[in-house]
């Protein structure tokens, strides 16, 4: 599989450091808030390349962070405690906050069909391991004491900024988000590894340290989560393209000075989801949410679809008649597949299956290429090969797109089904009534038609996929 490494700017063939294993670290979620749909944007696509390289034989490891601890409002370290943020604004402990939003991260991970990671670590939990590395950076010349914080000294590096590519306004960082530079630090990439000075008198969370009582900074978290559980050699690294700097960059400073040698030769970086006026933010306040498209009626799975549509490499711009274009295309390819899941399966043509499998593992196989991955769909749909064989791949094929492809087809073909045979002709009338009155935004008679229809044992719901009609 080539694979695009923001390391050496190339796509490369991927090769683990062990035949047939990978390890696979990836950032998890701020837990102060919802997780946006563009942080989600980041974790579907990095679903999609996990099963994608499972799919191909490899043994997958994969471990995430929850980040609850130590992420400041700037990425250059100052600014306002997230977490503290998040707790002050709903008179909640940080720790509340925290259960909170980690369950609902993964609840909407869950519709969307995104995996769990086989581990999962809340930052808050590797406090002791924090301290041992950093002691270690300490020891060996890396870090130093300022203004009772702990730094990591960038000037020890050969090189600092390993992904080489960021404008002078990256490099601001530090000083961007209208917040103090930090005057303790030595050199102005320097980062914090350990705050005891922390200037907020009502940190919530502190422990015990070599250097006082604090806690520890956002990115020696991921180093050590990431060391702890895979080891030293780490073959894959993911996040959003806003984490290669700073956040993936100090990772790979602090690993690599610890380690002694290369840590990770894989990055993987998602770029954005961006909405018409620009990058989508949880410190902007009002953002999307899963649960905004599903009061919207809209089934989280074709949010998912919308995402494979593009490539990852490129920013995505989120709008309603974007989503609704993918709802519109996402119905048409469940309705054609559809009626293959009535139909009597045959032997599978083993010749026709491995030419459109090849189809839809070439278009992965180059650099994850998601949208050619769904024209392979549509190859299968066109071919001439009999129902048992077009069923067969695209099962096959949806256990990396994870749209739940023959489970909605079914449900198609039996609704149709029912429609005909079940339904009485009577609701069905009402039915059309009450659509031709919601389209005239008559809803008063709508509600007095759809009360007709529950008198008659009917319960009919609109959803952006069309109307469905079920027994009450
Ligand atoms: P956070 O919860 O802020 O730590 O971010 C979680 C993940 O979402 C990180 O990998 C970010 O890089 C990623 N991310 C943040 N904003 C966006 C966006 N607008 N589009 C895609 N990914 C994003
Ligand atoms: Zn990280």
């Amino acid at each position: 599989m080539l694979l695009y490494n923001s390391l050496s700017h190339k796509k490369e063939e991927f090769i683990p450091n062990e035949a047939g294993r990978v390890s696979m670290y990836t950032c998890g979620p701020t837990v102060y808030h919802f997780a946006h749909i563009g942080n989600l944007r980041s974790y579907i696509m990095e679903d999609v390349l996990e099963k994608y390289l499972r799919f191909t034989g490899l043994d997958v490891k994969r471990v995430m962070n929850i980040t609850d601890v130590g992420h400041l409002t700037s990425d250059g370290d100052t600014g306002d405690d997230k977490m503290l943020k998040g707790a002050k604004r709903e008179h909640k402990t940080v720790m509340e906050i925290a259960k909170f939003y980690t369950d609902a991260f993964f609840t909407d991970c869950a519709k969307l069909n995104i995996k769990t990671p086989d581990v999962v670590v809340p930052a808050t939990t590797y406090i002791d391991e924090f301290i041992r590395v950093i002691s270690s950076l300490m020891d060996k010349g890396y870090a130093y004491e300022a203004g009772g914080n702990i730094y990591f000294d960038t000037s020890k590096l050969d090189k600092y900024y390993v992904f080489g590519d960021f404008s002078e306004e990256d490099l601001e960082v530090g000083v961007r988000e209208g917040v103090e530079a930090d005057g303790n630090k030595k050199n102005k990439a320097d980062f914090v590894l350990w705050f005891t000075k922390s200037k907020f008198d009502d940190q919530e969370l502190k422990w015990d340290s070599p250097w006082g009582v604090g806690y520890p900074g956002w990115h020696i978290e991921c180093s050590c989560i990431s060391m702890k559980n895979l080891g030293e050699y780490l073959d894959l690294h993911c996040g959003g393209i806003d984490n290669a700097f700073p956040h993936h960059t100090n990772e790979i400073a602090q690993s690599e000075a610890y380690l002694g040698h290369k840590w990770c030769n894989y990055w993987f970086h998602v770029h954005h989801l961006n909405t018409t006026n620009g990058k989508m933010s949880k410190s902007k306040g009002e953002f999307l949410t899963v649960s905004l498209l599903e009061e919207k009626g809209y089934d989280p799975l074709v949010y998912r679809y919308f995402c494979l549509l593009s490539h990852y490499r490129k920013s995505l711009v989120f709008s309603w008649e974007n989503l609704d274009n993918a709802v519109v295309t996402f119905n048409k390819l469940i309705a054609k597949i559809a009626p293959l899941t009535q139909e009597k399966s045959g032997e599978i043509d083993k010749a026709e299956y491995d030419r459109l499998m090849n189809g839809f593992t070439s278009a992965l196989d180059n650099d994850l290429n998601t949208s050619l991955a769904l024209t392979a769909v549509y190859d299968v749909l066109k071919s001439g090969a009999n129902a048992a064989t077009k069923l067969a791949l695209i099962a096959e094929f949806d256990k990396v797109l994870g749209l739940n492809l023959i489970k909605k087809a079914e449900e198609k073909a039996s609704q149709g089904a029912g429609n005909a045979a079940d339904i009485p002709a009577e609701v069905l009338e009402l039915v059309e009534q009450r659509k031709a009155a919601r389209k005239d935004k008559n809803f008063a008679l709508a509600d007095e038609l759809r009360d007709k229809i529950a008198a008659l044992g009917y319960e009919v719901k609109e959803t952006r996929q069309g109307t469905e009609i079920n027994k009450l």
